[in-house]
């Protein structure tokens, strides 16, 4: 990223250069680069065009320009696409439009050249993306999905703006029509195939599609005309459902609430005592050298409570034990996974003097393995 060139420099201005001295610097060096007006080198002409937009979309935003002067390119990375700056992260199109008036998209489509990557291809044709089913996540315990839970969730959907009816537009301000399509939002692109001629259509890249420019835009939904709302709908989550699980919640089930339905994705959060394996469930614990040596009853918890495990005599540290039943239980199907306990044994420290009398007693005494 070392050899990106300074965007101040690149627009020929100062670093306290006004937004107006920004707009003229732009204005200048975008005719001077127009890949028309240089016709023996059309295509460093846009490069460097390219350069000087990327440079403009930065320094005319406010935010993006004191991200700049703070962390130069590093901080406004997040706000191109992986591998730079492309014309789809060019939002000045109606300034560019300004300077060459409102051909200038028809002008480019002709030659299918500098603006494809603005539109993508999937733009083009009658084609719609596919609608992608809204996803939520909600995060809950282990004990709730041991048990199942009925929790609340938030889905977002975006409802009309109530301030501008929709528009996006101001109170007392209408939008101005788009030049580049005439107010039809879209734009034809006629192409020779052949001996025949095909024409395209595609959502017009002045307006994206609207047909207007909002020059005044609605101070409640900033010019999008929607705002996003939250409807909270109670979704009932099994028992037994892990990290990951998908819920489909049915507009219907939820109570009219709903308009569409959505995938709520539950995320258990990991528990500090209790690891989950499939249905199954490890823990360790830790007995004394004594309850290993000679035996005992220990109470060791469980998803469900408590349960007692016997210890027999003679137990090695890291044996695993095993309480049938005591796991998740299975999300499809009846029955529950096991609990598997590992135990450590503890090796006493600080003994008393007594406590080490018997023990090096207990020692003199040979034992067999
Ligand atoms: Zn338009
Ligand atoms: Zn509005």
């Amino acid at each position: 990223m070392s050899d990106k060139k300074d965007y101040y420099g690149l627009l020929g201005v100062g670093r306290t250069a006004s937004k107006e001295e920004i707009k003229a610097a732009y204005r200048a060096l975008a005719k001077k680069f127009h890949p028309d007006l240089n016709k023996d080198n059309p295509k460093l002409a846009e490069e460097k065009f390219k350069e000087i937009s990327e440079a403009y979309e930065v320094l005319i935003d406010d935010d993006k320009r004191a991200r700049y002067d703070q962390y130069g390119h590093a901080g406004v990375a997040s706000d191109f696409s992986k591998e730079g700056f492309t014309w789809r992260d060019f939002s000045h199109v109606s300034d560019l439009e300004d300077i060459f008036g409102h051909d200038i998209f028809s002008d480019f489509f002709g030659r299918g050249s500098i603006f494809s990557d603005f539109f993508g291809t999937r733009r083009w044709g009658f084609a719609q993306p596919e609608e992608p089913v809204k996803q939520v996540r909600v995060e809950i315990a282990l004990e709730q999905a041991y048990k199942g839970v009925s929790t609340e969730v938030a889905i977002p959907h975006m409802e009309k703006c109530a301030d501008c009816g929709g528009s996006g537009t101001a109170k007392g301000t209408i939008p101005r029509t788009c030049t580049s399509c005439k107010g039809r939002g879209e734009v034809q692109q006629e192409q020779l195939q052949g001996f025949g001629r095909i024409i395209k259509i595609g959502a017009c890249p002045a307006c994206r599609g609207r047909g207007n420019i909002i020059e005044h835009p609605c101070q409640n939904c900033h010019g999008s005309g929607e705002i996003q709302k939250l409807d909270k709908i109670n979704v009932k989550i099994p028992p037994g459902v892990d990290n990951g699980t998908t819920l489909r919640v049915t507009a219907d089930k939820a109570a009219g609430r709903l308009k569409e339905d959505v995938y709520v994705i539950v995320s258990v959060q990991p528990h500090p005592i209790f690891h989950r394996q499939g249905s199954d469930i490890y823990m360790e614990t830790t007995i004394s050298l004594i309850e290993a040596a000679l035996g005992s009853k220990i109470e060791v918890p469980t998803l469900d409570g408590n349960a007692l495990m016997k210890i027999p005599p003679g137990t090695q540290t890291e044996t695993l034990f095993r309480l049938r039943g005591s796991g998740m239980p299975y999300l499809k199907g009846r029955g529950f996974g096991d609990q598997y306990v590992r135990v450590i044994v503890y090796t006493p420290k600080n003994l008393t003097k007594r406590q080490k009398e018997l023990l090096e007693e207990f020692q003199a005494i040979e034992i067999k393995k």
